[in-house]
């Protein structure tokens, strides 16, 4: 049996918990389906306090933003949340499966807001296999939401803001946090999230790579050298870091697979650190009816895909007859609010992928650029 519903937004996290709660706030009603035995997304396991604008909740901790946007979708009539539902494939007839607790489900929705987010980035390197090596993703997992000490002594690879925040997080958890390395020549996360790996006595060393890891049947440490200015490893600069664990946090790259497989237009942009599904204004794909919001159309922060998810869920209601005229003043104020959100040194990176696909949307469509 087919199910028929309105609107069903794929992926609990911000992007699609707000995307819900907005088509919801217009009268639409909402299908969601998360994964995860729990909504929320990576807010789950973020313990500490948010960067951005109040507006964003930011000076809030990640987990109380992300219980805060459940709560709100959960007590929702409009709203009903399946966890432990992993949407699997969007077909051209315009059903959706999806596995739910063991059973499989067919779906016809008339709109879909696609916000699965994204999966961290690995590192190829000798011995990268050994058991002890991990994404900073997963350590973070174990110790925020699983309340496992993952380590006793961690080297971690990645000196943005998930490298950093995640070392503090190990140091609050009893981790020896041997150091910090980064290939580019300067940290890229925020400098005080450095200071308080600095003050704590963590080296940070820029410029310095991961040439091999080792151990007899699960991982003993690592070999370091340092990079040149063409990032070639330098000869005679290798150190010898003894570690039980390896914590890579190397970037995120959008878990696209489910546009992908639905034939959307997708584009390798590099500023939106990966491919991405090529979106109008209103964050709709190639194909009509089908949405894309968060960090699945490029790698932000917390407080851009909140809105994108708003943005996505008044234009979906929008279209389908909900308050045509309020969709669109909302949809034009969450425009405003990321376009605000971007405007900082920090958006420059994404406005410069927005404008590559921006010039990719014109040539499919001459529409609206993306927002
Ligand atoms: C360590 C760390 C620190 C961060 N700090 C900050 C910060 O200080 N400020 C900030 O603004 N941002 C921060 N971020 C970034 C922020 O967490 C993300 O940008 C944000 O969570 C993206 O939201 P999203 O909804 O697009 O994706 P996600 O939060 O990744 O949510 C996607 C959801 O989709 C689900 N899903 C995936 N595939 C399927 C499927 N096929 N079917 C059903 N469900 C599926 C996943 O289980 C997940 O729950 C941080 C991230 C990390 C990792």
């Amino acid at each position: 049996m087919i199910r028929e519903v309105e609107i069903l937004v794929a992926g609990g996290g911000p992007a699609g918990l707000c995307a819900a709660a907005a088509a919801a706030s217009l009268g639409a009603k909402v299908l969601l389906c998360e994964r995860s035995d729990v909504p929320g997304g990576q807010l789950v396991k973020q313990t500490h306090k948010f960067f951005g604008s109040e507006k964003q909740y930011a000076g809030d901790r990640g987990i109380h933003i992300g219980r805060t946007l459940a709560d709100a979708a959960v007590n929702h009539p409009n709203i009903e949340i399946l966890t432990d539902a992993a949407v699997l494939g969007i077909y051209e007839d315009g059903v959706v499966t999806v596995l739910y607790k063991n059973q499989h489900l067919k779906i016809r929705p008339k709109r879909t807001i696609v916000a699965t987010g994204a999966a961290e980035k690995f590192l190829a390197f000798p011995n990268n296999d050994l058991p002890g090596i991990y994404g900073a993703g997963a350590v973070q997992t174990l110790m925020n939401v699983h309340g496992v000490k993952p380590a006793e002594r961690v080297l971690m690879v990645g000196a943005g803001n998930i490298g950093l925040i995640v070392s503090y997080q190990l140091l609050q958890a009893g981790v020896e946090v041997a150091g910090v390395i980064e290939a580019a020549p300067r940290i890229g996360g925020y400098l005080v999230h450095a200071s308080k790996l600095r003050r704590a006595g963590v080296p940070i060393r820029t410029g310095y790579t991961i040439k091999e890891a080792y151990g007899n049947g699960k991982l003993e440490g690592a070999v370091i050298c340092r990079l040149d200015e063409n990032w070639k490893p330098v000869p005679g600069t290798e150190e010898d870091i003894r570690c039980d664990t390896i914590c890579l946090a190397v970037g995120l790259t959008p878990l696209a697979e489910l546009c992908w497989q639905a034939g959307c237009q997708m584009a390798f942009i590099r500023e939106l650190s990966g491919h991405v599904p090529v979106v109008d204004g209103n964050l709709e794909t190639s194909i009509p009816g089908l949405y894309a919001a968060g960090d699945i159309s490029g790698i932000e922060e917390a407080s851009a895909a909140m809105v994108e998810g708003r943005l996505a869920g008044y234009a979906a209601a929008g279209s389908l007859g909900y308050e045509p005229q309020k969709a669109g003043e909302l949809r034009q104020g969450a425009a405003e609010e990321l376009a605000e959100l971007r405007s900082g040194p920090a958006g420059a990176r994404i406005m410069a992928g927005l404008e590559k696909a921006a010039a990719l949307l014109a040539a499919r469509k001459g529409g609206a650029g993306p927002c």
